[in-house]
C-alpha cells in the first residue's frame, strides 16, 4: 500500500507540473483528492483494513501526501494567476486607458439660485428659504389679499385638502409677514425658493417656478433705493449695464406697485421676437410696502417704510442662456442641461 501511494504522488505531480489552466487544475484536484471518487480519498478509506500495526504508518504517509498535493496545486495556481502570458483570459493589462468616471454639474437653475444669492449677500441681504407649503393666512390675507377678494384670482393657487385649507405658496411674498413678525427692522431680506401656480403650461408659462422675493424695511426707505438695488443685481448678474424701465401696476401688497422691465439684451432694444418686437422685457413686479402689511404684522404706524420685488428666476435664466422654452428647465432632459 506504501508503493501504491509514492506511485500515486509522483503521478499526481507530473500532472499538476503539466498544468496550463485553472479548468484542469480543479480537474486533477478531484481526480486525487475529491471527496467521492478521489483516488487519495479512496486509498484511505481502506486504511481500516490494515493491521494495528501498519495503520499508523500508512496513515501519516497518506496525510502527508495530501499535503503535497494540495501544495503543489496552491502554487501551480499562484504561478497561473500571475503569469498573464500563460492565461491569456485572465489577463490583465495595465495599459489599456481607464474607464472615465462621468462628473455631473450643477442644474443651470441651481447655478442661477446661487448667483442671485451671492449678488444680494454682497449688498448686505439675508438670504431665506421659508416653507413651499403654506397656510392661507400667509399666502394671502396678512399680505392685504382677503377671502373673497378679487384679486385672488391673480394667483391660480393649488388648494390642499386638509381641515385649514392650506396651499402651495404661489409666492415668496409669505416670508415678509414671517420675518416682520419676528424681527425688527432695519430688515434687507432675499428669500430664493419654489413657488406653485395652476398654470395651464406653455413656453413662457410652468406649474412650478423660483421666485427671488426681496425687501427692505427701515426709516426713509424710497423707491429711489429700490431702483438702485435692481438695477445693480441686474447689472451684476448679466455682468453689462442693464437699462430699466419702471411703469405703474398693481398689487394688493404694495403701494405705490410697479412693473419693472429692462431693455432687451437680445436686440439691444431694437425689437425681436425674444421681446415681442418692443425692445422691452417684463421681469419683475416691485413696489413700497403697503401698509397694511406693516400693521399686520404689529409695526407702529407710519414709522417705518419699505419695497418689496418678486423675480421670476426662471425667467432671468431663460434670458441669460438665451433659451425659449421655460419647460425645458424641469424636463430632466440630459441634452439640454449637459449644454451649461
Ligand atoms: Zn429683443
Amino acid at each position: 500500500m506504501i508503493n501504491q501511494i509514492k506511485q500515486l504522488k509522483s503521478k499526481a505531480l507530473e500532472q499538476i507540473n503539466q498544468i496550463k489552466n485553472k479548468a484542469d487544475l480543479d480537474k486533477v484536484w478531484r481526480q486525487y483528492l475529491g471527496r467521492q471518487n478521489g483516488k487519495l480519498t479512496k486509498l484511505l478509506r481502506g486504511l481500516k483494513d490494515l493491521s494495528v500495526k501498519e495503520k499508523p504508518k500508512v496513515g501519516s504517509l497518506a496525510n502527508q501526501v495530501k499535503q503535497e498535493i494540495n501544495q503543489a496545486i496552491d502554487i501551480k495556481r499562484q504561478e497561473l494567476f500571475s503569469s498573464g502570458s500563460k492565461v491569456k483570459s485572465e489577463t490583465l493589462d495595465f495599459t489599456l486607458p481607464g474607464k472615465k468616471v462621468e462628473l455631473g454639474h450643477l442644474h443651470p437653475l441651481t447655478q442661477g439660485k446661487q448667483m442671485a444669492a451671492d449678488i444680494f449677500l454682497s449688498m448686505g441681504f439675508e438670504i431665506l428659504e421659508g416653507p413651499e407649503f403654506e397656510t392661507d393666512y400667509y399666502n394671502f390675507e396678512a399680505l392685504n389679499i382677503p377671502k373673497g377678494h378679487p384679486s385672488r384670482d391673480m394667483w391660480d393657487t393649488f388648494y390642499i385638502k386638509s381641515k385649514k385649507g392650506e396651499l402651495l405658496r404661489t409666492h415668496t411674498s409669505p416670508m415678509q409677514i414671517r420675518v416682520m413678525e419676528k424681527k425688527k427692522p432695519p430688515l434687507k431680506v432675499c428669500v430664493i425658493g419654489k413657488c406653485f401656480r395652476h398654470e395651464a403650461t406653455d413656453a413662457s408659462h410652468e406649474h412650478t417656478f423660483y421666485h427671488i422675493e426681496g425687501f427692505v424695511v427701515d426709516e426713509e426707505i424710497s423707491v429711489a433705493n429700490l431702483i438702485y438695488t435692481l438695477k445693480t443685481f441686474l447689472n451684476a448678474l448679466f455682468k453689462t449695464e442693464v437699462k430699466i424701465r419702471v411703469r405703474p401696476s398693481y398689487f394688493p401688497f404694495t403701494e405705490p406697485s410697479f412693473e419693472v422691465d429692462f431693455a432687451c439684451l437680445n436686440c439691444g432694444g431694437k425689437g425681436c421676437p425674444v421681446c415681442s418686437q418692443t425692445g422691452w422685457v417684463e421681469i419683475l413686479g416691485a413696489g413700497m410696502i403697503h401698509p397694511e402689511v406693516f400693521k399686520q404684522a404689529g409695526y407702529i404706524k407710519e414709522k417705518y417704510t419699505g419695497f418689496a420685488f418678486g423675480i421670476g428666476l426662471d425667467r432671468l435664466i431663460m434670458m441669460k442662456h438665451k433659451i425659449d422654452d421655460i419647460r425645458l428647465l424641469h424636463s430632466s432632459d440630459l441634452r439640454f442641461i449637459r449644454q451649461f
